[in-house]
């Protein structure tokens, strides 16, 4: 039998959501705490020190509805944070202002990233779901130079 879901339940498998409520059938006036405890403090705390609720999109996946990934060359990048601050999805990791990578559980490969990126050449490239990251380097493009 295929592991591959139909359209209306992708997402679904991961999410554990079978057998919960869908966003369209929740009661009226219901409250969905994001934050499982006190969140008072939460944007001081790193994400994966935040105690995010099961409501959270945060503890979704939607890595099923990739069909290509951003890739990120550590040795090119600037650490500009271009990448960081249009990323829709805030699915670039960054710590004390260096890049760190993907965050492949909630990054949709909507191709931003690699757009901004202002490197020659870029140090995040688009590859196909299934490649990994090692080959995808490999292939890495090398500088192109000005035309004079
Ligand atoms: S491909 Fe889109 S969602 Fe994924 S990291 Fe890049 S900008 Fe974010
Ligand atoms: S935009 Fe490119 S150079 Fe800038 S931080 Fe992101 S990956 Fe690095």
């Amino acid at each position: 039998m295929s592991n591959v879901l139909s359209n209306e339940k992708r997402g679904m498998r991961e999410l554990g959501a079978e057998k919960k409520v869908g966003w369209d059938e929740v009661t009226h006036g219901v409250v969905l705490h994001s934050f499982e405890d006190d969140a008072t403090d939460v944007a001081m705390r790193k994400a994966e020190d935040r105690n995010y609720s099961e409501f959270n999109s945060y503890t979704a996946t939607v890595a099923s509805w990739r069909v290509v990934k951003p890739v990120y060359n550590r040795d090119i990048c600037i650490d500009c944070q271009n990448c960081w601050v249009w990323c829709p999805d805030s699915s670039i990791i960054s710590r004390d202002k260096q890049i760190l990578g993907i965050d492949y559980d909630h990054c949709k490969g909507c191709g931003v990233c690699v757009e901004v990126c202002p490197t020659n050449p870029k140090s995040l490239l688009m590859f196909g779901e299934a490649i990994s990251s090692d080959d995808a380097i490999a292939q890495w493009p090398v500088k192109e130079k000005k035309e004079k």
